[in-house]
């Protein structure tokens, strides 16, 4: 049956679901509080490019939209890992082939709308919503621009509206909603690489680049025009911290004794710094993410997390092609589909988020350890002779779309494995060794 459906927050997942939803024959109307994105220029500050991986593009695969994606996606096969005098050394994502994607945020939500609105969504920009009634889906927006209110029933409303979402609020404040909200000791600012001559990429533009440095590090992941968008994660305060850096000559030091080839490539590195947000990151725990068959939350407003797995977007469109799929299931009974869909959903938005802390250890300390990275090519080695025993961990979360909770607690329990394997003491030598293969043949 055709349903009215208010969709708020036209970002990545709003835009998506809109997709999903005007396929399945409804009539979605999006609201949005900025400006047109089509008609913007986008500013630095939030993660200009993200990482996509197979989460994301069997959502697409499933809307049908998978091939428009490809042609803006860059492969991204390994990690380069930049160490403080420059040098350089790698470490393949998966198996020859296998690739996490760097995508154009901007790029990639203005191809949503466009195919939403295609399909026969309207969208409306400029409309902030600041109020819902959630049993009756009626959500009030407030026009930022001539202030004017104007409020809208449907059949059902959908908050896609981010890790701020207003109407997660009304869950929380009106329906008494679980909710907590945990801020990392770390922020991030976005920092960018130019293009070299005629739009060549200075570096390896099929990688995603680290400069690991134990309690902080810094990331770049290439852009179409030959450009790096690149992320400092630093402590607030302490040593190494964004709380020391306000001078020029405090910010020069910092990128030339830690990342000397980095500031090699950013010649205005000062007004970069200067200009550029430093934002906060944080952890959204809510439950459950409905009301009767009237309201739902997805994407960031259901589970913001940490950026660190690089998969908060991948969850968020994962959390449209479920919720599509327990549709087909549920049939008319809505309210049996979204009870289903908050009660599958929230252990995996819980796995992804410690996953997501979890992975930052690894990527600004292992990726620098020789004895992780040896961890990590015994496990591999292991999974390529016996398949049907081990999948790494990195595999199961970004190259299949193995349930986070189950990901999280097979990666733990492989992790105590490993601890006893390592734990040998001329690993290094014997690693590639059948006594090892079998050794884990009889743990597994
Ligand atoms: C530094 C950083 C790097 C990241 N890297 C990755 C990555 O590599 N891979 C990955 O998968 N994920 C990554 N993420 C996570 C990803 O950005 C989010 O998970 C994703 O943007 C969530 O999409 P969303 O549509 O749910 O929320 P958002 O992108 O936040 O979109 C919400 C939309 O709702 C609108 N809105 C908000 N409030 C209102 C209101 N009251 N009324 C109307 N509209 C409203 C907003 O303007 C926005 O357009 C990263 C995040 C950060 C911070």
């Amino acid at each position: 049956m055709q349903k009215e459906i208010t969709i708020v927050g036209a970002g990545l997942v709003g835009s998506l679901c809109a997709l999903y939803m005007t396929k399945r024959g409804h009539k979605v109307s999006i609201f949005e509080r900025r400006k047109d994105l089509r008609s913007e220029t986008i500013t630095a500050g939030k993660s200009i490019n993200l990482a996509l991986s197979e989460r994301g593009w069997t959502a697409f695969k499933k809307v049908g939209i998978d091939t428009e994606v490809k042609n803006i996606a860059i492969p991204m096969y390994k990690r380069i890992m930049h160490d403080e005098k420059g040098n350089l050394s790698d470490q393949a994502y998966g198996n020859k082939g296998q690739a996490i994607y760097s995508v154009s945020r901007a790029a990639l939500n203005v191809l949503m709308m466009e195919m939403a609105e295609k399909n026969g969504a309207k969208l409306y920009f400029d409309e902030k919503c600041v109020d819902a009634n959630l049993e009756q889906a009626i959500a009030t927006f407030k026009n930022t621009k001539t202030t004017t209110e104007q409020s809208i029933s449907a059949d059902l409303l959908i908050g896609a509206d981010g890790s701020l979402s207003a109407v997660r609020e009304q869950m929380v404040k009106k329906h008494q909603h679980e909710y907590e909200y945990n801020e990392i000791a770390h922020d991030y600012k976005e920092l960018l690489i130019p293009a070299g001559k005629n739009g060549t990429h200075l570096l390896d533009k099929n990688a995603l680049h680290i400069w690991p440095r134990g309690e902080f590090m810094l990331i770049a992941l290439a852009n179409l025009d030959g450009s790096f968008t690149c992320t400092l994660f630093a402590p607030k305060k302490g040593k190494n911290s964004f709380e020391g850096l306000n001078s020029q000559q405090e910010v020069k030091k910092y990128f030339k004794t830690i990342f000397p080839d980095f500031i090699a490539l950013v010649p205005n590195l000062y007004e970069q710094w200067n200009t550029n947000p430093t934002s906060a990151l944080g952890v959204v725990r809510t439950y459950p993410w409905h009301i009767n068959d009237t309201a739902l939350l997805i994407g960031d407003a259901a589970h913001a997390t940490v950026p660190f797995y690089g998969q908060g977007m991948n969850a968020g469109f994962e959390d449209c092609r479920i919720l599509d799929e327990l549709l087909d299931e549920f049939g008319n009974n809505l309210k049996g589909c979204f009870k289903k869909y908050s009660k599958q959903r929230k252990p995996n938005a819980d796995g992804l988020q410690d996953l997501s802390m979890q992975n930052f250890v690894v990527m600004r300390d292992g990726t620098a350890d020789p004895k992780f990275l040896l961890q990590k090519k015994i496990e591999k080695k292991f999974a390529n002779l016996y398949p049907e025993k081990w999948t790494p961990l990195y595999t199961m979360v970004s190259f299949t779309n193995t349930p986070y909770a189950d990901a999280w607690k097979i990666g733990m329990k492989q992790e105590k494995m490993m601890q006893s394997i390592m734990s040998a003491p001329n690993i290094e030598e014997i690693w590639e060794s059948d006594e090892i293969m079998q050794k884990m043949c009889s743990l597994v």
